[in-house]
């Protein structure tokens, strides 16, 4: 058992934002006996604009956390998936059964609601309704910031998971001029679903929104969360981007998957994807950068949970071997981790995005996956992210078991359980 040193020679750390990057940093920061405050300017439940989608690697982190699917009210595993390609044609690929979870929908006021919870009840201060507003300065190898209502707090460390428009970016004068964002997405959610998309989840890559795409995730109850994305700068600009959501809405194959009497409800809400880690501000003085506000989606799918999850892990185990008032090496130290963990997946998922940015690559890449029932098999493994994007050309990362490992909360008491439980406080 590692001993746990006194609380005045402890961090003490702000975790600026309670989505899915600020509860994993608060988490792992907290298991490694460091004092940790994480502050919302919202209260939960709370929304996001999210397609509610969990990879296998999302999932692998949820464990990690110990925390429970079962809290979250209508989590939905998922096993079916098709993707439909600019022609037409359909490609049906199925995720591994009974081992284990490789991808779910979680409704995002739900999932946000119970990590909150989970953090809570490990004995993590979570406090709603506060809302981060600048950086003060520095003193004595801390950082002052204002917080709203609360007032001046002297931290040792701040983590910013304060999503895509970072106010503690804004605050340090980080943010690039006129940046937007790199994907723009929609997201609705239906009900009375009573099509294939009940069950099925659904990605449809029509030549209009290439090399974005369109989406359907089940949710339990004959719901769907349903949606769209495209990068910015390719055909639609987001206002188009209105019009060409009422008009997917009515496309026959989105039709027919949905179902004739599924209805959309609750309102249409839009928001920007941030996916430029290589080029992200990720660290300054006392402050890492975590999640969205970190840019570390992924520029492919546009993808962030996971990615958010790990990134929290990343910079908690990056503060807790940096010394108390050292503001600078946890930040080194994060960035090198990032880079590790992050750049080559990015830089493959770039250049696969522009295979699928053109018809001709869209179709030809859907025709490799369905060549044979391994390509099928696996490429769905690997859309899931159960292996990193860019496995095949980062051999540090190889193992015996690529493709073969089970799914997430395969077993009450998975390895990472157990070494999670010795390093808690
Ligand atoms: C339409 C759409 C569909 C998507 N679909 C998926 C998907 O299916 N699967 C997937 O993995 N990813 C998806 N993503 C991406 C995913 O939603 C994000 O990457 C993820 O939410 C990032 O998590 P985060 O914790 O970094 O930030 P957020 O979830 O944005 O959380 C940031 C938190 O910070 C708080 N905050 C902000 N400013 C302040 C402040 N000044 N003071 C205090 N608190 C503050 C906010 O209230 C919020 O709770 C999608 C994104 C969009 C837009």
């Amino acid at each position: 058992m590692q001993s746990v040193p006194p609380l005045r020679d402890r961090h003490d750390v702000l975790v600026v934002g309670a989505g899915p990057a600020g509860i994993a940093a608060a988490i792992h920061l907290h298991r490694r006996g460091i004092k940790v405050t994480v502050v919302d300017k919202a209260s939960f439940p709370r929304d996001k604009c999210c397609g509610d989608g969990l990879t296998t690697g999302a999932l692998r982190l949820l464990d990690e956390l110990n925390f429970e699917p079962t809290t979250v009210a209508r989590w939905t595993e998922c096993h079916d998936v098709v993707l439909r390609s600019p022609t037409g044609k359909l490609v049906q690929l199925q995720l591994p059964e009974g081992t284990g979870q490789f991808a779910a929908i979680a409704p995002r006021k739900e999932l946000d609601t119970s990590l909150v919870k989970h953090a809570r009840q490990l004995g993590i201060d979570v406090i709603e309704r506060v809302s981060f507003e600048r950086i003060l300065g520095y003193d004595n190898g801390n950082v002052q910031v204002m917080l709203d209502p609360l007032g001046e707090r002297t931290f040792s460390w701040i983590v910013a998971a304060d999503g895509m428009w970072s106010a503690v970016r804004k605050s340090l004068g980080a943010n690039l001029p006129d940046y937007l964002g790199d994907w723009h997405a929609f997201r609705q959610y239906a009900t009375n679903v009573t099509g294939p998309a009940k069950e099925k989840l659904f990605v449809w890559f029509d030549e209009d929104l290439l090399p974005g795409y369109a989406w359907s995730f089940p949710i339990q109850g004959g719901r769907a969360n349903v949606g769209f994305g495209i990068l910015r700068g390719s055909k639609s600009s987001p206002a188009e981007m209105k019009s060409q959501w009422q008009s997917l809405l009515q496309r026959p194959h989105v039709r027919a998957a949905l179902g004739d009497s599924a209805e959309m409800v609750d309102r249409v809400t839009a928001w920007p994807i941030p996916a430029r880690v290589t080029s992200a501000t990720l660290s300054a003085p006392g402050v890492v950068f975590i999640g969205d506000a970190a840019c570390v989606t992924d520029s492919l799918t546009g993808e962030g949970i996971g990615q958010a999850l790990l990134s929290g892990k990343l910079a908690a185990e990056a503060i807790a071997c940096t010394p108390l008032g050292d503001l600078l090496s946890a930040g080194k130290h994060y960035e090198q981790s990032i880079r590790k963990e992050f750049f080559a997946d990015h830089r493959m998922s770039v250049v696969l995005g522009k295979i699928l940015a053109y018809p001709i690559g869209a179709r030809g890449a859907l025709r490799a996956v369905n060549l044979t029932d391994w390509t099928r098999r696996n490429f769905v493994r690997w859309m899931f992210e159960d292996e990193p994007r860019s496995i095949i050309t980062t051999p540090s990362r190889w193992h015996r078991k690529f493709l073969k490992r089970p799914g997430a909360y395969a077993s009450r008491r998975s390895a990472y359980r157990d070494s999670a439980n010795r390093d808690m406080v």
